[in-house]
């Protein structure tokens, strides 16, 4: 029986952390760790998890940003020292945390999209 799915955009799956070919179910099941199967439409998830690869791009896009932000703190305003290495740590730290779950969903919700194979044939 093959039942037809919407299609769903990556961004919208991903932002939503939801199933990418069903878009109900949910993604994690923890913070960071994948479901074996979407709940609802059974599709394989885990075994065609990511890894690490969103937390490299958080690295580059949040270090990029990071960084000229404390250079821009320190020069605009008259603060201690320390201030500027804290307020983008601080920055940098929230904005990873509150990226992560979402950067991971986008990139599942990206190889279902472009290699769907991989999810049909059992990984
Ligand atoms: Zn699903």
């Amino acid at each position: 029986m093959a039942e037809s799915y919407p299609d769903i955009s990556p961004l919208k799956a991903g932002l939503a952390c939801a199933c990418p070919r069903c878009g109900r179910g949910r993604v994690f099941d923890g913070f960071l760790s994948v479901v074996d199967h979407c709940p609802h439409c059974g599709l394989a998830l885990r075994e065609n998890d990511s890894g690490d690869g969103p937390a490299i791009f958080l690295i580059f896009i949040l270090g990029f940003s990071g960084v000229p932000l404390a250079f821009w703190i320190d020069s605009a305003f008259d603060v201690p020292a320390w201030m500027p290495g804290l307020v983008a740590g601080i920055f940098v730290i929230a904005l990873a945390l509150l990226l992560l779950r979402p950067a991971k969903a986008c990139v599942l919700a990206l190889q279902y999209r472009h290699r769907r194979d991989d999810f049909e044939t059992g990984g």
